[in-house]
């Protein structure tokens, strides 16, 4: 039997494989981390077909994160001013149990919330949906998710009739054009860059177009880099439709036959003619004519986005509006094409199918479709009309939820929300209003620990075995490789137990997660993201499958035959009620908080190569954070010569609602007007240097995403020191 144990990267969302082996058993001295505890070995899985071996520096060095500063047994306080102290389980989940029937009886199932994470598994995911939106009759579960892709989702839902990214990472080695528009690619998904730069790379004749305010490494590799300003990527996008329209590059048979509202998107593109579009995006003409050239003359284009175009108050116009130059083109379907999202989190995707955001329910339905509900309701054994159908509360609606008293419960799961939400300091002030926070994760301390009255240690990666989904819809089993620490439990079996506990008993009578995953694939029968073909045990004998995967197909891929979809809509028929995908017309409305004379520049962040989010994993491994010691402002060297700002000087940034402090970085990597800060510092590693200190809540309408991308700041600079916590943790006695 094999050394290694085969599992998945638990960072972002492209999913690398990983083989895992145990300190002991590496034959030579054991290597150890800074706390003493000895290392294991990872290493990238040649087998796993989305990354072939392949690792970045975060996947190679999650190993010491396991055991730094863990939460190892549950923890109560009365309020938030005294000290923890510790509790049994049993002693935590009749705490648990009698709040949730006290808010449950007294304000009703809709004041009491979950926000959840793209860290889970798919197990934890689907629980805590039949815990929350099934037994408890309350659909407020939201997920990180919210602040990171749900603008993808409401755009492909729009757009095609259903969620579900249509391509897949070999696609990256088939295009002729690479189309990367609000997407760092070579810092935030590095394996899918390192594929796409090595086949660039090779073939002269391919090309690449980053979209980006900033020269980013994905810029420097690019043909074309449009440094548009930011929130004029609508006018690009129509622009080059405008374009493509007037040279008929156009693709009338397949929009003929294959979409809808065609005409009300061309009278929209008529009003994007070039001189407009290459003044209000501040690039040429020539370079606007140029990216429509290599899109129109590509037999194969692929476009790629993250996390700049969806978080934006037009997020989910953004992505119909690249979806509508693959449409108008045919570039969907076949081989090297596609509107591709790149999601942030390793199981994003995974949390889209067990319905892990506050519209959605499992196997891609929504909580407003009257069928939907009933098939869940059925199938959960639930009387008709006990899922809501109302869509419960987004993420910052959980937020506003405690400022006005209606949450009477939030229970935080295996995220960071006293760092990554918007409006920071208003976030921290209405969760020291919340009447009751569980807090449930894997360390000790986050910022968040802060704010919660209950503290639950979970399981983490390696301790839990499940299944996570990347953004290539590839399905991979994550074997457990080592016991959780001291008390800790998985995220579901503390669900699952809180369910027992309030009367669900054979609701959760589940024995393991395989029995889970189970349940979860019966409920995707017939659904876009049919996986009733997949199974754990399928998953560890055969390896990683993509989507959809419907059980009758379960045959011929046991005799070796190729069964699961690397792309959907290959047959040109699309998921809406007549079959065709349809055009979104949306003129370009521009940022919410767009710079004014107070407030003169365009704040912009995101992250960097070796850190992730809020640093919970990060911040505690020595090889990033010397990569990464400090935060840092970019600012072009006009503005900074204006301002009297030199490299290395203190910069305070205000916005309307908060203030930070980070060095000068002045490069020419960034526009004149825009600046960028990287969005990793929290207040436990550095003093005053939170991105979202100075962010705005501002949401797409559709999307309820928040514009984390862009704020309207002002700068100064200032002559003290800021001051970088060298955060080593003791080893955590809890
Ligand atoms: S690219 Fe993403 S999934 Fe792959 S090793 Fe790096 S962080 Fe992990």
């Amino acid at each position: 039997m094999s050394e290694f144990t085969k599992t998945l990267c638990p960072y972002c969302g492209v999913g690398c494989g990983l083989e895992v082996s145990p300190p002991a058993q590496q034959g030579k001295a054991t290597h150890r981390d800074s706390q003493g505890n000895p290392i294991w070995r990872v290493r990238g899985d040649k087998a796993h077909p989305s990354s072939q071996g392949m690792v970045c520096v975060k996947g190679a060095t999650i190993a010491e994160s396991l055991d730094k500063n863990r939460l190892h047994y549950p923890m109560v306080r009365d309020s938030l001013d005294r000290e923890f102290r510790r509790v049994s389980w049993d002693e935590v989940f009749d705490i648990i149990t009698r709040r949730i029937q006290t808010v449950r009886f007294t304000q009703g199932p809709e004041a009491i919330c979950m926000y959840g994470s793209g860290q889970f598994q798919t197990e934890d995911y689907y629980i805590a949906q039949k815990l929350m939106k099934g037994c408890l009759g309350s659909n407020n579960f939201d997920a990180n998710s919210r602040l990171c892709m749900s603008s993808a989702v409401a755009g492909y839902i729009q757009s095609f009739g259903s969620d579900g990214p249509p391509c897949c990472y070999e696609d990256l080695e088939l295009t002729d054009c690479a189309f990367l528009i609000g997407t760092n690619t070579a810092e935030c998904h590095p394996i899918v860059f390192n594929r796409l730069e090595k086949y660039h790379r090779k073939n002269r004749k391919v090309k690449m177009i980053v979209v980006d305010p900033r020269r980013t490494p994905t810029a420097e590799a690019a043909d074309l880099h449009l440094a548009i300003r930011p929130g004029t990527d609508i006018d690009l996008l129509n622009g080059i439709a405008h374009l493509l329209m007037r040279w008929d590059r156009i693709d009338t048979m397949f929009i003929d036959d294959c979409t809808s509202n065609f005409s009300a998107y061309a009278e929209v593109i008529r009003h994007y003619p070039p001189d407009v579009v290459a003044r209000q995006c501040g690039i040429s003409i020539e370079d606007l004519e140029t990216a429509a050239r290599y899109w129109g003359e590509s037999q194969r284009v692929l476009s790629l986005w993250s996390m700049g175009v969806n978080q934006s108050s037009e997020g989910t116009a953004k992505v119909r509006t690249i979806i509508n130059l693959h449409l108008m083109t045919g570039q969907i379907g076949k081989p090297g094409a596609g509107p591709f999202s790149l999601t942030g989190q390793p199981n994003a995707m995974g949390g889209r199918e067990a319905g892990g955001l506050a519209h959605l329910l499992p196997g891609y339905r929504l909580v407003k479709n009257d069928q939907h509900r009933t098939e869940v309701e059925d199938f959960w054994g639930l009387k008709r009309g006990q899922i809501s159908a109302n869509p419960g509360l987004t993420a910052w609606d959980m937020i506003t939820g405690l400022e006005n008293g209606n949450v009477g419960l939030l229970w935080i799961a295996a995220t960071n929300p006293a760092v990554s939400m918007p409006d920071l300091e208003r976030t921290k002030k209405a969760l020291l209003r919340s009447p009751f926070t569980i807090y449930q994760d894997a360390y000790y301390p986050t910022e968040t620990t802060a704010y919660a009255h209950v503290l639950l240690p979970a399981a983490q990666w390696g301790e839990k075995t499940g299944v996570m989904t990347n953004s290539e819809r590839m399905v991979t089993l994550c074997q457990a490789f080592r016991q959780p620490p001291r008390e800790a439990k998985a995220d579901w079996e503390i669900f699952a137990e809180v369910g027992r506990r309030l009367g669900f008993i054979k609701e959760f009578a589940f024995a393991n997660s395989a029995e889970v995953y189970a349940e979860l694939a019966q409920l995707t029968k017939s659904r876009p993201c049919d996986m009733t073909g997949i199974s754990h045990e399928q998953l560890q004998t055969q390896g990683p499958t993509q989507w959809p995967h419907p059980q009758e197909s379960r045959g011929s891929r046991e005799a070796g035959g190729e069964t699961s979809q690397k792309r959907l809509y290959t047959d040109l028929r699309f998921h809406t009620p007549d079959g065709r995908a349809r055009f979104g017309a949306y003129y370009s409305r521009g940022l919410a908080e767009p710079p004014d004379p107070d407030y003169p520049f365009v704040l912009t962040n995101g992250r960097l190569y070796g850190h992730w989010h809020t640093q919970t994993r990060t911040g505690r491994i020595e090889k990033i954070r010397s990569m990464h010691p400090e935060p840092f402002i970019e600012i072009h060297p006009r503005d900074a010569a204006k301002l009297g700002i030199s490299d290395n000087q203190i910069v305070e940034v205000r916005s309307r609602r908060g203030q930070a402090h980070f060095p000068a970085k002045v490069t020419k990597a960034i526009a004149p007007g825009t600046v960028f800060v990287p969005m990793h510092w929290g207040a436990l590693w550095a003093n005053d240097a939170e991105a979202n200190a100075l962010t705005h809540p501002e949401s797409c309408p559709d999307s309820l995403q928040p514009e984390l991308k862009a704020c309207a700041v002002q700068l100064m600079p200032v002559s003290h020191k800021i001051t970088v916590q060298n955060y080593q943790l003791q080893s955590s006695q809890w």
